[in-house]
């Protein structure tokens, strides 16, 4: 029977760095506009390694600038246990979505050290590069290319809508912050867990504090470019236009229909739109799109692909329409090793807990791939996320970090059977 450290977690050190990273990269109105490799997002990276300066941890980042914080084991060579998250937000971000798992993971870090407990293994936190996609596409960049889903030199050379590359900010990064030894991609881990925000309504309709996340269902991310033909908007007759915006919003409009199911369990996004040239005068001669598909089901993905497909190939005229696939990312299945100590700590320390499939993307989904892997949810009020209302009590917070301390330190044994 080992000791749990939760006693050690230090409620009022989490709430105050908590409102600390809330304050950088604030909008003024409750929220966070902290894109990847920005200024702010910098800054929020230099204040955690600050933190785990003061303990001693060792820093490493790899080539793609996730950043990892370690405490050591007690020696052997064991395969590390990994937990963290992200500190990048949407441009209209809240203060919990990310940032909540890697104060989490660092409180853990810090709870055993106060409770005096040593682990066979070491224990490690990370920070993700670029989780959020919404400054440098695609999302999950960070775990992509740790785990070898995405190649490093595709990843670098990605260029955001600043027009600043992956690689440059990346540079910029490096130059701002402490000295980090350098790590490789792709490094053997003993497991992965990551505290979350439920960011949908599940758990707190249900009431309960803690979801045991099962997976994730899948994810398909493309641009659709549809061209036309740029003309005068006021000599050319209809017969004769090749109007890029009316076939776009023809062909968003059956996307829609293809993902309309009884069930209300496809999910279909069109994020993005941009209609070229974008002056009025002037018939639209492109028009690109992003389209963001989901199902828990791999073979309704897969039917959903070859629907879009067709709906390209066939609803353009007279324009044309080309799909390129940005992100495919199958449903995952966590680790029962994993899940079953989620659901075994939570049940241990009293917290209510729900089984639960995860409907948004994770790091996690990459990071499963390469080692036993799962995650915790905690509730968020009405279930809003990417939002600046985004909002969960401390309370639900503790609950989490007391959860993931237990897993942690559970799958920090030794002889614990998973993994590396
Ligand atoms: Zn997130």
């Amino acid at each position: 029977m080992i000791e749990a450290p939760a006693g050690k977690i230090d409620v009022d050190r989490f709430r105050a760095r908590h409102e600390a990273m809330a304050a950088i990269g604030a909008t003024g109105r409750g929220g966070i506009d902290r894109q990847a490799l920005t200024e702010a997002e910098i800054e929020a990276r230099a204040l955690v390694i600050g933190w785990a300066r003061l303990r001693g941890y060792a820093l490493s980042v790899d080539p793609i600038g996730n950043l990892f914080i370690r405490r050591p084991g007690r020696g052997g060579g064991f395969a590390p246990v990994l937990a963290g998250s992200h500190l990048d937000s949407q441009p209209n971000g809240g203060n919990f979505d990310g940032v909540y798992g890697v104060l989490a993971a660092l409180e853990v870090l810090e709870a055993l050290d106060d409770g005096g407990i040593e682990t066979d293994r070491p224990i490690e936190v990370v920070v993700w590069t670029n989780e959020e996609g919404a400054r440098f596409q695609p999302t999950t960049m960070g775990s992509a290319v740790y785990v070898g889903a995405l190649p490093l030199q595709q990843a670098l050379a990605v260029r955001g809508r600043d027009g600043v590359t992956v690689s440059e900010a990346l540079a910029c990064m490096l130059r701002k912050l402490p000295h980090c030894a350098d790590r490789a991609l792709a490094t053997p881990l003993h497991a992965y867990v990551e505290a979350h925000i439920e960011q949908g309504p599940i758990l707190e309709s249900a009431r309960r504090k803690i979801g045991v996340v099962l997976g994730i269902q899948g994810l398909r991310q493309y641009a659709v470019t549809v061209e036309g033909t740029e003309a005068h908007a006021g000599t050319t007759p209809r017969l004769r236009r090749r109007d890029a915006f009316v076939a776009a919003r023809r062909i968003a409009a059956e996307f829609d229909r293809v993902a309309t199911d009884a069930k209300d369990i496809a999910r279909l996004t069109i994020g993005r739109f941009d209609v070229s040239p974008g002056t009025t005068n002037t018939i639209p001669g492109k028009v690109t799109m992003t389209v963001d598909v989901r199902h828990p089901d791999e073979h309704e993905l897969e039917r959903l692909d070859r629907a879009i497909r067709e709906i390209c190939r066939e609803r353009a005229q007279p324009c044309s329409a080309s799909i390129e696939t940005l992100l495919t990312s199958r449903t995952v299945n966590f680790a029962t090793s994993v899940v079953d100590a989620v659901r075994e700590e939570a049940a241990r320390l009293g917290h209510g807990a729900l089984d639960i499939m995860s409907g948004a993307t994770h790091d996690a989904a990459f990071l499963a791939r390469l080692c036993p892997t799962g995650m915790i949810f905690v509730p968020c009020r009405d279930g809003v996320s990417h939002n600046e209302a985004e909002y969960t009590s401390l309370e639900n917070m503790v609950a989490g970090v007391e959860v993931l301390a237990g897993v942690v330190q559970r799958l920090s044994r030794r002889e614990a059977g998973v993994g590396a």
